[in-house]
């Protein structure tokens, strides 16, 4: 079965977007897997095709109205088969590559764009809705951060990315960030490519990554470094 995506959002035609292009292009265009928009407009019943009202308690900005988005992903659901459905937030959960793998290994996602200053909590909470942040920054729609997560999601698909580009060792496959790479020219500016990588010694060259990823992640990321050293020490970590 195609992974389906269905987007709802004001900005339908900022999808696909980047996804059009590429490797996620090409999985589009081989049918890997599909998306389709709905425009949250669409759904609007007054005749200003009204989408937003004024926040309860006062204060700046627009809310956009559950009843105008419930309708709009009662729709979405209706697309696809059964399908979690992420409201893209700065109040949610951190996108990492667990949930990444969980939303690719489904049946596909449904996403909610927010703007303004977001959606009635009353439409979150009624419909189940998995609250999903892309950073700790705020931008200016969810359609971005759609985007990106469908980006990340896309690449794992079967068929989608080539030999070359194997998932396995990357970034956040095993809890630590990559090794550094290096290609020709062997010495540049000055500077040399390390060694090891020149010696055809295949278990020489595994033993110096796997050092600059657990040297990597312990500098650049204290967070994962301990999460990844705790996970190791757990007992029976390795059984599974
Ligand atoms: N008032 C909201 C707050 O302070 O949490 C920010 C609203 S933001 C201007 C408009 C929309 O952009 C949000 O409803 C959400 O859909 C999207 N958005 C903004 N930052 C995001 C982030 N870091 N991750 C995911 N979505 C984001």
């Amino acid at each position: 079965m195609t992974w389906r995506a269905s987007v709802v959002t004001l900005f339908p035609e900022m999808f696909p977007g980047p996804l059009g292009q590429s490797l996620a292009g090409k999985g589009l265009r081989d049918g890997r897997w599909a998306i389709d928009t709905l425009d949250i407009r669409g759904f609007a019943t007054d005749r200003h095709r009204t989408v937003d009202d004024t926040p309860f308690g006062g204060g700046a900005g627009m809310v956009m109205r559950p009843d105008v988005v419930d309708a709009a992903l009662a729709a979405a659901d209706a697309a696809g088969p059964d399908r979690p459905a992420v409201y893209l937030t700065p109040r949610g959960r951190p996108l990492d590559q667990a949930l990444v793998r969980d939303l690719a290994a489904g049946p596909g996602v449904v996403l909610l764009c927010g703007r303004y200053e977001g959606v009635d909590q009353r439409v979150i909470e009624a419909r189940g809705l998995m609250e999903v942040s892309i950073g700790d920054y705020v931008l200016s729609g969810g359609e971005p951060a759609a985007l990106v997560l469908l980006d990340a999601c896309i690449r794992l698909l079967p068929g989608v990315m080539g030999a070359a580009e194997s998932a396995a060792e990357e970034s956040h496959a095993n809890g630590l960030l990559e090794y550094p790479h290096y290609t020709r020219p062997a010495d540049w500016q000055g500077r040399a490519v390390p060694p090891v990588l020149l010696s055809g010694h295949h278990a020489e060259v595994a033993k110096w990554r796997q050092t600059e990823a657990e040297r990597a992640t312990r500098e650049r990321r204290p967070d994962l470094w301990a999460k990844h050293v705790t996970h190791d020490a757990a007992p029976g970590a390795m059984d599974g």
